[in-house]
């Protein structure tokens, strides 16, 4: 048999089975998606589903857990585009060279108000929590507040969380949960960040 002819039929029984998941999932409901592990691109995935969201006229929330020294592109282009948009960020700057961690604290707990009120509120459609998996591990916010906050939020809300090292109890709380492999990263390769790609 040719390859054509074997591909035809492999597509044939591919298709059955695809028909047949697509007939299955009929529940609607809002879903915790997280996006973790150590390779480049989960806050650009949130912030992808949030331009997605934003082209259907979802209303959007976005906080960032940790605020960079620089803006970045997504959240400039956002603020100034979207007024169906509700975003807040971590008062602090974070960087590595200013750690305290009471006043981080403090400033993750701030935020986390913010949180509590968008999780709250059923028009918001997707909730973006970039970064919120580093408030666990640092034990600036108490995981299981996290997710009985995030368990009981909207019903239909969907929620995406961003960051490296994601607890198990969020892993087993979450319905989508991509783990992102560090497979190379230029700056490795001394490759300087840039804006556009990395900001
Ligand atoms: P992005 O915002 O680009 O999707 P990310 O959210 O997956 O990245 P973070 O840990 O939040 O990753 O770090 C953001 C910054 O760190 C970006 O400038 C990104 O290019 C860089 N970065 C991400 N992963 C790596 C890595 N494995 N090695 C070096 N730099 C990285
Ligand atoms: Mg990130």
């Amino acid at each position: 048999m040719e390859y054509k002819d074997k591909h035809n039929a492999a597509m044939q029984r591919k298709k059955l089975i695809v028909d047949e998941q697509i007939a299955r999932a009929q529940q609607e409901r809002g879903v915790l998606i997280l996006i973790t592990g150590n390779g480049k691109g989960k806050s650009t995935s949130a912030f992808g589903t949030a331009f997605r969201a934003l082209g259907h006229g979802m209303r959007v929330g976005i906080i960032q857990f940790i605020k960079g020294t620089q803006a970045t592109g997504e959240v400039i282009y956002l603020t100034q585009q979207h007024p169906q948009l509700d975003y807040h960020a971590m008062a602090t700057g974070f960087t590595w060279d200013t750690q305290d961690w009471e006043k981080d604290k403090s400033a993750a707990e701030e935020a986390w108000i913010q949180a509590r009120r968008m999780l709250a509120d059923p028009e918001i459609q997707l909730l973006v929590l970039d970064e919120l998996t580093y408030m666990l591990t640092y034990e600036y916010l108490d995981i299981a507040d996290v997710i009985q906050a995030i368990l009981q939020r909207a019903p239909r809300q969907n929620v995406i969380i961003t960051g490296r090292g994601a607890k198990p109890e969020l892993i087993s709380v979450a319905d989508t949960v991509s783990e992102i492999a560090a497979v190379k990263h230029a700056f490795q390769d001394g490759v300087k960040a840039q804006a556009g790609i990395d900001f």
